[in-house]
């Protein structure tokens, strides 16, 4: 395959996107069932090379490439123009389709054009008549940034990366730029909250990696405590499903996950657990 990016990749059926031959290449991709999203289109704003503000040890996207906090585009510094393109190449049969998310190799809201863009996905879904939800897959590490609040308020759907709310298992499991702490994210995550509209979820991945977990009743009512001064909509919990990065990264077995929902659930939190 040639090293320049694609439009539009179809998904594999096995949804391994390790072993996908176009893997993190092409600028949307899909449609495919999402156990959260329903029938959906990603996009992906760094067909170039992964830019994230993480590193994480589980990421199925392979490792970070450029690690930053700073607004970045990739080498191939897609335009709206190019974003609208790849979305008529993944819309133009679509049948059913329920969502349109950025997400993809990286962290979407560090591409400096992330609010533009929202614009191109909303028109052209508008032109199209399709009446989609239109969200984002964030590591909530931008949003201490006015113009990335601002970007997200766009939006219907968010979904924000908590995994722990442990400073050094943090560092251990999301492997973030240096001058980032859980606690300041977690401070914007509540700000956040209360001016944001749309739906809020709170994505927690429990995992294994080394002589590290993240899924002890301490480490779930720790992070119960957090997420009722969060407030989001839903909490979804899951474990490794796809090739993580790292081989020593191992699963999370079903009893230890619905403990651990439990203890979330007890709180008063809505919880949905994904155990595949
Ligand atoms: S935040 Fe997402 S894209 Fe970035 S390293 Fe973690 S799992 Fe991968």
């Amino acid at each position: 395959m040639s090293s320049k990016y694609m439009l539009f990749a179809r998904c594999i059926p096995s949804g391994e996107c390790l072993k996908c031959p176009f893997k993190g290449k092409s600028v949307t991709y899909g449609p495919f069932k999402s156990r959260r999203r329903g029938m959906s289109v990603g996009i992906n704003l760094y067909p170039g090379e992964k830019v994230c503000s993480f590193n994480c040890v589980y990421c199925f996207r392979g490792s970070t490439a450029v690690k930053t906090l700073e607004p970045t585009v990739d080498t191939y510094r897609i335009s709206a123009e190019v974003l609208r393109k790849a979305l008529e190449e993944a819309l133009r049969n679509v049948g059913e389709l329920d969502a349109v998310d950025f997400s993809g190799s990286g962290e979407p809201t560090l591409h400096p054009k992330f609010s533009e863009f929202i614009d191109v996905v909303r028109d052209f879904t508008r032109e199209l008549n399709l009446d989609v939800s239109v969200g984002v897959f964030t590591n909530s590490t931008t949003l201490d940034r006015e113009d990335v609040v601002r970007a997200l308020r766009k939006l219907d759907y968010v979904e924000a990366k908590l995994d722990t709310v442990v400073e050094w298992k943090f560092k251990v499991i999301n492997r973030p730029y240096k001058t980032l702490r859980i606690s300041d994210i977690v401070d914007n995550l509540v700000r956040f909250r209360r001016i944001f509209s749309g739906t809020l979820a709170v994505q927690v991945m429990l995992l294994r990696y080394l002589r590290v977990s993240n899924y002890t009743v301490q480490d779930a009512e720790l992070l119960a405590n957090t997420l009722l001064k969060i407030k989001p909509d839903v909490v979804h919990i899951y474990t490794v499903y796809r090739l993580p990065r790292l081989s020593s990264v191992l699963r999370v077995d079903e009893e230890s996950m619905i403990k651990y929902a439990r203890v979330l659930e007890e709180k008063g939190l809505n919880v949905e657990v994904f155990t595949r």
